[in-house]
């Protein structure tokens, strides 16, 4: 038991040096440079105990999952010729909590269109 709440403090450190999204690799490399012992199994586990707690979220991004325990939206633009994938820093969302009447937990939003080079 000791040694499980070790190991959740040496994650949960290197999680809070992440500013932004990060990827469960770039979590597993962070982690082996301070203890080999952990595997990219247990890491998965942890990640995944973290978001049914709402510590951390989970977006899909170009078909990868990344997770942030700082931000709690991400948005893309899509273009629909030309297949780019343009990140879009979102400040307000308050009408999603406005119109939804559940609990938000975080929000992921991907627009379509045709970027600038395209039309
Ligand atoms: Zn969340
Ligand atoms: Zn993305
Ligand atoms: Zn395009």
């Amino acid at each position: 038991m000791k040694r499980a709440t070790q190991q959740k403090q040496l994650i949960m450190g290197e999680i809070t040096t992440f500013n932004s999204f990060f990827n469960a690799e770039e979590l597993y490399h962070k982690v082996s440079k301070k203890n080999l012992k952990i595997g990219i199994a247990t890491i998965y586990r942890f990640l995944n105990d973290l978001i049914k707690n709402g510590e951390i979220h989970s977006f899909q991004c170009n078909r990868r999952t990344l997770y942030s325990n700082s931000k709690k939206n991400h948005c893309h633009f899509i273009c629909e010729r030309c297949g780019e994938i343009k990140h879009i820093g979102l400040t307000k969302v308050d009408f999603l909590y406005q119109q939804i009447k559940e609990e938000i937990c975080h929000v992921q939003i991907d627009v379509t269109g045709i970027c600038k080079k395209c039309s």
